[in-house]
């Protein structure tokens, strides 16, 4: 295979990023391998899950592998905002601080505003400097590149199970070209009843023109002008059977045309809310969520006052202190250094279990998970942790109190810091204060998840109805007694 690669920077990254942290075996290999026999289109826009679904390895070594990467300048990690309905590109950015959430697709009227952990993903091209690609130089590929391959995800399914997105829109391509400034081209072709669209993926630019069922025998002529960013068209009145387009481009910029004819079946069926449904990708939320990229790209912030929404995240707050008994037997410096000790290990089982540390204030711990089983996976074993910390010290040393919400949240930028924003932020820091010594609260929104009930099954378990400070409405909340079992045994 013909490549542009610059070997030598390539091995020089790739012994860098060798030595960058330990990875599992042939990891740095297999990336290798990857960049420099993959297709152009391969390497761009990659989706690190699908590389780990590939490459047998786990999600968060997929995810850390291309973060580590683009460290590194082997790749180059973008900020896509994504078309519900029809998964096209709708705009890409290089920093989250220069990403806007407003999406509009014109192809197919879809309007909505994003959320982190909803069509925003995050994505990773190859470097130029380590590979040149087509990809690299858009305005270089054929028509047929240009709209299926970097209009459209390859991400996006039709529907669960089903054909790209882009496959099924190919399925219905009656033609495709670009047409340069003043130049003028003609297309024809059968048409049946249906809906023609005659989109420009340039200008983001269409036509739409219901094709009635009556049939023209003698065939049909119609000219269309593209003038001032928009079409015009001599002949509202477009019939079923042999027509010859004329599109003569009158503005200063290339148009990307493509003739899409949606049969009126499909028409008589579409569903105005229906969505593309996705593989599974890395999205905003996942990415913010990894302590790899807060602690690689720390200057990538959210712009503004208004931050981006994240649907779904889930807050876990811990408290650590040295118990007073601690204090007095080991004295102050002494029992500082435990807790200290004991404060790193915290953080590793937060980071093992997919989660990130956002920030700590005092004693005090808050720690963001994309995936809620995670973040209780991580509570019980701080705890366990602890009580064996505790047990090799003989006698409660530590103390430490967890609590567990989730909801939506505002990701912002705050003291130069990702942190969010909301009352599911609030809430989880009040069910925090209600624990007590080993114990862990969880509210209901973390409690009605089935994976967690199962997780938390061998626990005691107490439902109580919580009055939290500053939150109106009282809440049913959960407490799970980890230590009980734990130090009963001990004795
Ligand atoms: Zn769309």
């Amino acid at each position: 295979m013909e490549t542009n690669i610059n070997t030598g920077l390539l091995k020089e990254n790739l012994k860098i990023l060798q030595n960058s942290r330990s990875w599992s075996d042939g990891l740095v290999d297999k990336l290798e391998e990857f960049i420099s026999n993959s297709d152009d289109y391969d390497l761009f826009r990659v989706n690190p899950l699908r590389f780990s679904i590939e490459n047998d390895i786990s999600e968060s070594d997929g995810i850390d592998l291309f973060l580590w990467a683009s460290k590194l300048n082997l790749f180059e990690m973008n900020w896509e905002l994504l078309c519900p309905a029809c998964g096209d590109h709708i705009q890409s950015f290089r920093h989250l601080n220069t990403m806007q959430d407003k999406i509009f697709c014109s192809l197919c009227q879809c309007e909505q505003i994003a959320a982190l952990d909803d069509w925003i993903q995050a994505t990773f091209t190859i470097n130029s400097k380590i590979r040149h690609i087509r990809f690299h130089q858009p305005e270089n590929l054929s028509i047929n590149e240009f709209i299926f391959q970097y209009h459209f995800t390859r991400d996006a399914k039709a529907y669960e199970g089903g054909p790209e997105k882009s496959r099924l829109l190919g399925s219905v391509t009656k033609d495709t070209a670009f047409i340069a400034r003043l130049e003028k081209k003609t297309f024809e072709f059968d048409l049946q009843d249906g809906l023609l669209i005659i989109y420009d993926f340039l200008n983001n630019r269409g036509l739409n023109l219901m094709i009635s069922p009556e049939i023209s025998i003698d065939g049909q002529a119609v000219d269309i002008t593209y003038v001032k960013n928009d079409f015009e068209i001599n002949q509202p009145q477009i019939n079923s059977g042999r027509v010859k387009f004329t599109v003569e481009n009158k503005s200063d910029s290339r148009l990307a045309l493509g003739l899409f004819l949606i049969p009126s079946e499909i028409v008589a069926n579409m569903d105005e809310d229906a969505t593309v449904i996705m593989d599974p990708y890395l999205d905003g939320k996942k990415l913010l969520t990894s302590q790899t990229f807060r602690d690689l790209f720390r200057n990538e912030l959210i712009q503004g006052n208004e931050g981006i929404n994240v649907k779904d995240l889930t807050v876990l707050f811990t408290d650590l202190k040295g118990s007073t008994e601690l204090y007095d037997r080991v004295g102050d410096l002494k029992a500082f250094n435990l807790v200290n000790q004991h404060f790193e290990s915290l953080a590793k089982v937060i980071v093992r279990n997919r989660g990130a540390i956002v920030k700590t204030i005092g004693d005090a711990v808050m720690a963001t998970f994309a995936n809620p089983l995670d973040s209780v996976k991580a509570a019980t074993e701080i705890v366990e942790d602890l009580n064996q910390f505790n047990r090799q010290h003989g006698g409660e040393n530590i103390i430490i109190k967890i609590g567990i919400h989730k909801g939506s949240s505002i990701a912002v930028t705050l003291n130069d810091r990702l942190d969010y924003f909301g009352q599911t932020v609030n809430v989880a820091a009040r069910v925090q204060g209600l624990a007590d010594a080993e114990e862990i609260y969880i509210t209901d929104s973390v409690y009605e998840i089935e994976e967690i009930q199962d997780k938390i099954s061998g626990y005691t378990i107490i439902p109580e109805r919580a009055k939290l400070k500053g939150i109106q409405e009282e809440m049913d909340v959960y407490k799970v007694l980890i230590g009980n079992s734990q130090s009963t045994m001990s004795i």
